[in-house]
């Protein structure tokens, strides 16, 4: 039998994971099966996925169903080109699909193979759509700080997050951040976009791109009218609005996408992660009428933007049945209903111990913080390391979940699969007690009673 851990760090390099801690400790867990919420490893242990992964699997493993249609497509046609015009059924249906799902007034999509590609390929189509209209000054993207986008190259530049930019020194021009609006009223956020705007130039302003809630800068939620007046503030400069719908997207929230919460409508909407819920890769672009318009008017020759994957027919096919799923099932409905029964029993948590500060769920997407004194909302030292000792607690108790820890904050994150029942919620619930409860207690007098 090959030993997997020692090839495990003698060939993988892992992606946003600590290689010092790889090769001092090996892989955390190497995963072999999935079933439902749950997850295997090669050493038999199981696991609660109560973060669907990377926030993606959202119609939970080993759905036959998903893999029987990659089965009949690769038998039929596994792959062609979408370049140079030539088409393919199951691409042209899923966009069909994904203009029916999406707000009104966006119908056409260009796809790609994941979140960052999705990003890029807004940043460009959006400078392109300037420039065909005559108005190629506008080439400069707002974003917000700990805001992620991914990590290809203009995404790493519009994720406002600082640590991704300073592993390579890496960011290109034309991307500027403003405050998020988390833990700030909407005016201040607001106010700090229109400062930014004036401060850059108002004619150069090409676009403003945001998560409906911030995934991975701790699933930080805006003020309810936030993006109701992100849109009139757009409107006022003529600058398009992006909504990047990575996390958010596909019943996640409790919605088919995150910005339905807010009654608004964007100019552009990348996507990935839950439209095959992982199970193959792809993402893409939505567009608006009025873009998609300009392009086909004004787009002269070679739109010189397009991956090999691009409107991939095994990938779409995996999508669309992915789609059928969360509709044939109710997933959207039960991402609310299952998210309200988490959020109940974090809230119950929060009653019985003394270091959790505040604790939230849209649909299924949600956190906990701890806080040294929940009254104040102080934060532990960061040497204290107290949202990874969580994170290892509840690996021990089996529930693999993620920690988000700069910035001085501990907050451990919650996406479980949109399959979950209220048994399974309420094991969750069970366990988080149980592993908080164990970390408050190594604590020991650091914490107010
Ligand atoms: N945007 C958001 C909001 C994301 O959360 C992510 C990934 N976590 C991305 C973009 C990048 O997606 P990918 O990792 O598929 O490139």
């Amino acid at each position: 039998m090959k030993d997997l851990f020692e090839l495990d760090k003698k060939h993988f390099i892992h992606p946003t994971s600590s290689i010092k801690q790889q090769q001092e400790q090996g892989a955390k867990s190497i995963m072999k099966e999935g079933d439902g919420i749950y997850l295997t490893d090669t050493e038999g242990k199981t696991y609660i996925d109560a973060m669907s992964s990377l926030w993606n699997v959202n119609i939970g493993h080993g759905r036959k169903e998903l893999a029987e249609a990659a089965k009949q497509q690769m038998e039929t046609l596994a792959f062609s080109s979408a370049f140079s015009t030539f088409s393919n059924e199951p691409a042209i249906l899923l966009a069909e699909k994904i203009a029916e799902l999406s707000p009104d007034g966006l119908n056409a999509v260009f796809f790609t193979s994941g979140g960052s590609e999705s990003n890029d390929s807004a940043f460009k189509l959006i400078r392109h759509y300037w420039k065909i209209k005559g108005e190629p000054e506008r080439n400069k993207i707002i974003a917000l700080k700990k805001g992620y986008h991914g990590v290809a190259t203009a995404s790493t530049s519009a994720t406002g997050i600082p640590q991704f930019w300073e592993m390579a020194d890496l960011t290109v021009p034309g991307f500027v951040h403003a405050e998020s609006p988390y833990e700030r009223g909407t005016k201040p956020s607001i106010d700090s976009i229109r400062e930014v705007i004036e401060r850059e130039g108002r004619e150069q302003i090409a676009a403003f791109i945001a998560e409906p809630i911030q995934g991975a800068g701790g699933v930080l939620v805006p003020p309810e009218d936030y993006f109701k007046e992100v849109r009139q503030l757009c409107d006022d400069y003529g600058i398009l609005f992006v909504a990047d719908e990575v996390i958010t997207g596909f019943g996640r929230t409790g919605k088919m996408f995150g910005l339905e919460h807010s009654g608004v409508v964007p100019d552009m909407m990348t996507f990935a992660k839950g439209v095959t819920s992982g199970y193959i890769p792809l993402g893409g672009v939505v567009v608006s009428d009025a873009i998609h318009n300009v392009l086909k008017e004004k787009s002269s020759g070679t739109l010189f933007h397009g991956f090999t994957y691009s409107g991939h027919p095994t990938a779409a096919a995996v999508a669309l049945k992915n789609i059928d799923i969360i509709e044939r099932e109710g997933l959207v409905a039960n991402s609310q209903a299952m998210g309200d029964e988490l959020l109940k029993g974090f809230r119950q948590i929060k009653t019985e111990l003394n270091i959790v500060g505040d604790v939230r769920m849209t649909g299924l997407l949600g956190a906990m913080e701890l806080v040294e004194d929940p009254e104040t909302n102080k934060r532990f030292s960061p040497e204290l390391q107290v949202a990874p000792k969580v994170i290892e607690a509840l690996h021990e108790r089996g529930v693999v979940c993620r920690a988000v820890t700069y910035d001085s904050t501990d907050i451990i994150c919650f996406a479980p699969p949109l399959i979950i029942n209220k048994a399974q919620v309420h094991m969750i619930v069970a366990k988080l007690h149980d592993a908080v409860l164990s970390v408050q207690k190594q604590l020991g007098d650091r914490v107010s009673s």
